[in-house]
């Protein structure tokens, strides 16, 4: 009898537990080790699967004879059991990687800086509601590979992200989808820009000519690496800017997307979604969409009741006539300034947060024109202090989520906005984004 392949998953959570299921599934021989702790509720469904695991450590010999490795995402190439496994030659993959071995499903992926999860989540619900057989994984929800094991699907939109591309070797989406490019992670990537870029394009690089790759053509890094490293599968580009004749832009405050003189268009107006960012990212997946025969009339009604994803530029209350709109998704530079450039009212901002190495100066022209009051929120905000001191007209700084909504309830008129768009990272004074965003609403709620 021939011996089973062993299979080592590093890391307890969604996408270990999921590559775990699939490969017992295929007759691997699994074993799960978390350096820290795994969930009660994962224990339980690897338990349930007959599953053998360890969480606080990592048994090296054990890992180290393993056939093949799947790598969670939040693992970085240079932990010490990744190094050793690399020297050995030991083969390390991605989640996406493993299961994608064992689908057929037809595959879009998307990536980008911003955008991911909006986008993503559009793109499946345009597919859905197109009659298509479709599922959600990736970054988000449910984990790829436990969906592949289920093995019900005909179609995957897969959010990425650089991590999960860094473990491709054969992936190949049929269409991939890259948003922007915005610096993030660097400390992953030896701070390097251009490895970052590298990771993203990653995407692309085992698609043929029968694949499609659409993109944002305004993003400058973009058009560069294309010029400079051609890529084989068709290309479809995006703007909001020029005029395309293949791909996707806009026309008389219309968004035309063109597939070999198939034309389809929607007005701008009528989209659920607001800002520019969300044209992309509405062009992007409806692009996605028509490449997968969605009827016209089913992409127009999906987009305009499409009404975006929590902590996403998310209209949380009206009080006074002042909306609150919780954006805490936002974590970075990029990602606040197409909050604030959507921004149609006089703008009270809470914003802070752990710093990323944050510049803030393309933010200086928008806040200008659009912010008249700013609630710092974060343990540090020296850098938010020292960018926009002398530009808004009030600067409060504020230590808990209670305190900020408070101060902007104080400053802000009738037919203002409040908007939470930190910038940052929430983990000075919450436990994640999710938790930040939360905590706005319950205080705006208790007003
Ligand atoms: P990701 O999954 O890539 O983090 P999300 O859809 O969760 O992206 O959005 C993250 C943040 O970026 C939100 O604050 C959102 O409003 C903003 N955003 C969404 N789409 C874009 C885009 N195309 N460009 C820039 N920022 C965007």
């Amino acid at each position: 009898k021939i011996s089973k392949q062993r299979l080592v998953v590093l890391g307890g959570g969604e996408s270990g537990v999921g590559t775990a299921i699939l490969g017992k599934k295929k007759e691997f021989e699994v074993f799960v080790s978390d350096f820290g702790k795994i969930k009660e509720s994962y224990k339980q469904v690897l338990l349930h699967h007959e599953i053998e695991w360890e969480e606080g450590g990592h048994s090296e010999a054990k890992i180290l004879s393993a056939d093949i490795v799947m790598k969670s995402p939040g693992i970085p190439d240079n932990a010490p059991i990744v190094i050793k496994l690399i020297a050995k030659g030991v083969k390390v993959v991605s989640e996406i990687e493993f299961a994608s071995k064992f689908t057929e499903a037809t595959i879009v992926g998307i990536t980008g800086s911003n955008g991911k999860t909006t986008t993503a989540t559009l793109t499946y619900e345009l597919l859905k509601q197109g009659g298509l057989n479709v599922a959600l994984g990736g970054n988000i929800g449910k984990s790829f590979a436990e969906q592949v094991a289920d093995g019900r699907y005909q179609n995957y939109v897969l959010e990425l992200s650089s991590f999960q591309l860094d473990g491709i070797d054969s992936f190949a989406p049929h269409i991939a989808v890259l948003l922007n490019l915005s610096p993030d992670h660097l400390d992953r990537y030896d701070y390097k820009y251009e490895n970052y870029i590298a990771s993203k394009f990653r995407i692309a690089m085992n698609q043929t000519k029968d694949d499609y790759f659409i993109y944002d053509a305004d993003d400058i890094e973009i058009n560069k690496w294309l010029t400079q490293n051609p890529i084989q599968s068709q290309l479809l580009p995006f703007s909001v800017t020029k005029q395309l004749k293949q791909g996707a832009c806009i026309i008389n405050n219309e968004i035309v997307i063109t597939i070999d003189n198939n034309n389809l268009t929607m007005p701008i107006g009528t989209l659920g979604l607001q800002g520019k960012h969300n044209q992309k990212n509405a062009m992007a997946a409806s692009t996605v969409a028509n490449l997968l025969k969605i009827r016209k009339t089913t992409i127009r009604e999906c987009l305009e009741s499409f009404q975006g994803v929590e902590h996403r530029l998310e209209k949380v209350l009206k009080i006074n006539n002042v909306m609150y709109v919780n954006d805490s998704k936002a974590t970075n530079v990029n990602a606040t300034f197409y909050a604030l450039d959507s921004m149609s009212t006089p703008t009270v901002w809470i914003v802070g947060g752990v710093d990323k190495g944050n510049d803030y100066t393309e933010l200086l022209p928008l806040v200008n024109e659009k912010v008249k009051g700013i609630i710092c929120l974060g343990v540090d905000n020296e850098k938010i202090i020292e960018a926009f001191g002398n530009v808004a007209e009030t600067l409060i700084e504020t230590h808990s989520m209670e305190q900020a909504v408070k101060q902007a309830y104080r400053l802000a008129e009738r037919g203002d906005t409040v908007l939470l768009s930190p910038a940052c990272a929430s983990f000075d004074l919450f436990e994640n984004y999710e938790d930040r965003g939360r905590q706005f609403k319950e205080a705006v709620r208790h007003l």
